[in-house]
């Protein structure tokens, strides 16, 4: 059960993601969150910086696909200036958005990664699949209180999960 909420990464934001150790991976395709993880819930639009950021994925030769659980004038807005491929209302954790965002990507399971800042979305579905993970810190920003009681379990998972795995570690230290 940890396993599947174990991320493979665990970063602060994706703009602190290094991009040379996920293609060290062989991570072609990316599949991104956007509410918590490029942009605050209660904005519409990711920051300059942000935007930056995923532009240039595709130029270093990612392929992108945004895939959120939002709604489409949600999605549709934040990618106005993008014109990134976007999936919305894709009901992660199933699995169904995660396929398809790899369709129009054209990449499979082993070489694709999920970025996003949710434990039982984004992380769960892609360990599902055996896809490649990367968890952000949630940006912050004032949220629906289902999503801020789910926070509150995720942060105590985490902590289990992160003790698990300095456990691990050390005992592999010691073999
Ligand atoms: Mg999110």
């Amino acid at each position: 059960m940890m396993k599947l909420l174990t991320p493979d990464l665990h970063v602060d934001s994706v703009l602190d993601l290094d991009l040379e150790k996920v293609k060290a991976n062989n991570i072609k395709g990316l599949i991104i969150d956007i509410d918590n993880t490029l942009v605050s819930w209660e904005l519409k639009y990711a920051s300059e910086k942000t935007k930056e950021w995923l532009l240039n994925l595709e130029k270093t030769g990612f392929k992108v696909c945004l895939v959120s659980n939002n709604t489409e004038d949600r999605v549709v807005t934040f990618n106005e200036e993008l014109k990134l491929p976007a999936i919305h209302r894709a009901a992660k954790p199933r699995i169904g958005a995660f396929k398809k965002a790899m369709e129009i990507m054209g990449t499979e399971v082993t070489n694709t990664a999920i970025i996003g800042d949710q434990i039982f979305t984004d992380v769960l579905g892609g360990n599902r699949m055996n896809i490649f993970t990367i968890l952000v810190v949630p940006i912050a920003g004032k949220e629906f209180w289902w999503t801020t009681f789910v926070r509150k379990v995720e942060r105590h998972v985490l902590r289990v999960v992160l003790k698990d795995h300095k456990g691990e570690k050390t005992n592999a230290n010691r073999r």
